[in-house]
């Protein structure tokens, strides 16, 4: 059957290094939290979430991506929460880097520029590290990390039977085309 939607969003893809970070404070929060650590290939952060989007907005949304000018920036995830509602521990910095602020606005003008929904709500930047948590087994301690943003996607997550895996539609590096001068 042709799929005619797709679940679509924008995110920030950790490098590696990064990653094995964000998985190893996974693991010390399980050990409080308990829940289901994200897997470690998933680990990411959502900038803007549209949803089911359907297919023949790829093109607009694959230029969108394109025309985006991301600076290198480093942001600095400083603390772990759990949140109660949607039982789900993440780790947050104390404030949204400016670039990654501007990405997010960015981006929203051009959705909505094309005329695609998007969910609206004011960015609060976090990394889902566990679902199904036990918010109740009070405060988690974490080093800090700073991770060194090297690139954006456009991710597409798709769900089989047991578990989800997001795809890469486009990628989209930071600081590839322009610096401050030499
Ligand atoms: P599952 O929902 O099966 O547990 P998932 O949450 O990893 O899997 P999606 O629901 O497709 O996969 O979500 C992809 C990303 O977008 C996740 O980071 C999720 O937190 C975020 N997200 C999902 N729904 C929304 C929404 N309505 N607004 C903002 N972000 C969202
Ligand atoms: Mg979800």
């Amino acid at each position: 059957m042709v799929e005619t939607t797709q679940r679509l969003f924008f995110a920030l893809c950790p490098d590696s290094a990064t990653r094995a970070r964000l998985a190893r404070a996974g693991a010390v929060l399980h050990r409080g939290w308990g829940g289901r650590p994200m897997r470690a290939e998933n680990l990411h952060m959502t900038l803007v979430f549209l949803g089911a989007a359907p297919a023949g907005a790829l093109d607009a949304l694959l230029a969108l991506g394109a025309a985006q000018n991301l600076p290198r920036t480093v942001l600095r995830l400083t603390h772990a929460e759990c949140w109660q509602r949607s039982r789900v521990a993440v780790l947050c910095p104390d404030e949204a880097a400016v670039p990654l602020l501007h990405l997010v606005g960015s981006l929203q003008r051009g959705l909505e520029a094309a005329g695609l929904t998007f969910d609206r709500r004011a960015w609060h930047p976090h990394v889902t590290l566990l679902r199904d948590a036990r918010c109740d087994a009070g405060e988690a301690v974490l080093e800090s990390i700073a991770w060194d943003v090297q690139e954006f996607a456009l991710l597409a997550s798709r769900h089989d039977v047991s578990s989800v895996r997001y795809e890469a539609l486009g990628r989209w590096p930071a600081g590839g085309s322009w610096g401050p001068p030499s």
